[in-house]
């Protein structure tokens, strides 16, 4: 574990994907200094790491974006105000400084699992479904970085390959649909005979060019410094070797909360509970996105977004409660985006 230098900021948003960059934008935009962290190594939270290059279509004025496009898009956003990124490091504790003496409201003092001290005034949870692991594949678990991965960054990374996508639910399906048109084959396994991914993607995937083998499992893999090909027994006993260069593994992910559920805040089934103002029970702890629950929610980037502004208005106003709660209109702003710092990596 290597110790990083400490840094104090107004505000810290916990968790960079969606909600957690769009919060950094609202901070900003109040005028905030504010650090984003993230245990991932990269920005974007469940849209960066599992479905980059799926089209979303349900974000408002975005007729269809890309994933990829949506994070970018909120990086740069962001970036109009130069927010310090904490990015490969988990936001593990938090604990409350005693209030100054002038009376001001009491600071937080966020600990990472790299060592990092985050003193900040106000602190925006936006961790999702918390800090989430694809499910192995032990049978070719070492070759991860060799061949077998458990998401698709690039579609362009599997071209002209025989591509092996191991699940049965919508990204496994979604995949090899995406890869058909530019892999030298694709094989879907599956263990069941049934598929969990929706059935107009399984009625086009089987219109398609891709082998489906379902009732079996990958049991073996094997190569040289890549991975070259699979093994598949049957549930009939049979065992048939498959060429494979890129073996993607499509299981689901597990989820965990981990360190967040230390803090204090009210957590019930993995989600933190929050007022209209995204406030949890502790004084200067607002959270958004995925994480959060209250009566008649619903789990969508631009649900989160709506929140982000809510919780880092109400934020501002509690680090100086001289502040108005409405932010203004960004129209009426002088922010000129090109002329402000680029953002920085802590
Ligand atoms: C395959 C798929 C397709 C989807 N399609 C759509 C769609 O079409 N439209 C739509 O609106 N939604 C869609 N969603 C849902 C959407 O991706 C989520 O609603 C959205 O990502 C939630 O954003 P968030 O910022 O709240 O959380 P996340 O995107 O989950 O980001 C949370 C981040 O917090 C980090 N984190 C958690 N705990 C900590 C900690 N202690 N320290 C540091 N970092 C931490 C995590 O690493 C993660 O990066 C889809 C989801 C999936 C899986």
């Amino acid at each position: 574990m290597s110790t990083h230098v400490d840094i104090e900021v107004d505000l810290l948003i916990v968790g960079a994907g969606p909600a957690g960059l769009y919060a950094a934008y609202c901070g900003g935009f109040r005028g905030l200094r504010v650090a984003v962290i993230d245990n991932l190594p990269e920005p974007g939270g469940q849209v960066a790491a599992l479905y980059p290059e799926k089209l979303i279509y349900d974000v408002a004025a975005l007729p269809a974006v890309r994933g990829r496009d949506l994070v970018e898009n909120l990086i740069s956003q962001a970036d109009a105000f130069g927010p310090t990124y904490i990015l490969g490091e988990q936001a593990t504790t938090a604990a409350p400084i005693v209030p100054s003496s002038d009376g001001g409201p009491s600071r937080w003092l966020v600990g990472t699992d790299h060592g990092r001290r985050v003193n900040c005034g106000a602190i925006v949870v936006t961790g999702g479904i918390g800090r989430f692991t694809p499910r192995p594949l032990p049978a070719a678990a070492a070759w991860e970085g060799s061949g077998l991965t458990y998401h698709v960054r690039h579609l362009a990374e599997h071209a002209g390959r025989d591509v092996v996508i191991v699940g049965g639910g919508d990204s496994a399906v979604d995949w090899a649909l995406a890869l058909q048109p530019i892999a030298a084959s694709v094989t879907l396994v599956h263990r069941r005979a049934k598929f969990r991914a929706h059935e107009s993607s399984v009625g086009e995937l089987r219109q398609g060019t891709c082998t489906i083998i379902t009732d079996a499992q990958v049991t073996d893999a094997d190569g040289d410094d890549h991975l070259q090909r699979v093994v598949i027994a049957h549930s009939s006993g049979e065992r048939t070797t498959l060429a494979a260069n890129s073996l993607i593994v499509a299981l689901g992910f597990t989820a965990d909360l981990g360190p967040l559920e230390s803090w204090g805040i009210q957590i019930v089934d993995r989600r933190i509970v929050v007022d209209t103002a995204m406030r949890t029970c502790q004084p200067g702890i607002y959270a958004a996105g995925d994480i959060t629950d209250y009566g008649g929610k619903v789990r969508l980037i631009s649900v989160g977004f709506g929140e982000s502004a809510l919780a880092v208005n109400n934020a501002a106003t509690y680090l100086d409660p001289q502040l108005s709660l409405a932010p203004g209109h960004s129209t009426d702003s002088a922010q000129q985006p090109a002329a402000v710092a680029a953002s920085s990596t802590a």
